[in-house]
């Protein structure tokens, strides 16, 4: 399966529809999640056509990598969040629950998010 340039995330990107952005550089953009699921839930998003993880391990340069997960510590550590804990999140395919074929990482804290999987 190729990239669908058409995705949410690549359209937030391109400028085409609007965010609150949170966090942007020449790698990474991070915005605040439609439906929240915490208090604090904001999404990074690395500026390059990666439909997920798997994707974005296997072909970004390793420079985007770096930078992607810098600006994820670097997010957290603005918004104190590593003071009381936090959740990374990401899903992948049908059985992850992905809804946006463009990668990303969740960052959800601002309270006891409580289990992982609610039952
Ligand atoms: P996924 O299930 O793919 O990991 O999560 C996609 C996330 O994108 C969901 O939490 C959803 O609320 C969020 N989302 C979907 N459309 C938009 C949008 O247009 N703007 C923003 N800011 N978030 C969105």
């Amino acid at each position: 399966m190729s990239y669908n340039s058409s995705n949410i995330f690549a359209r937030i990107l391109r400028g085409e529809i609007a965010c609150v952005k949170i966090f942007e550089n020449d790698y990474v953009l991070a915005f605040k999640d439609i439906h929240p699921k915490a208090p604090y839930h904001v999404l990074v998003v690395p500026k390059g056509e990666y439909r997920n993880f798997h994707d974005f391990h296997a072909n970004a340069p390793a420079i985007m990598i770096g930078e992607f997960y810098q600006a994820v510590r670097q997010i957290i550590e603005q918004s104190k969040l590593n003071q009381d804990g936090y959740r990374l999140i990401t899903n992948f395919g049908e059985n992850g629950g992905q809804e946006v074929d463009h990668y990303h990482v969740h960052i959800l804290g601002g309270k006891a998010i409580g289990p992982l999987i609610a039952s």
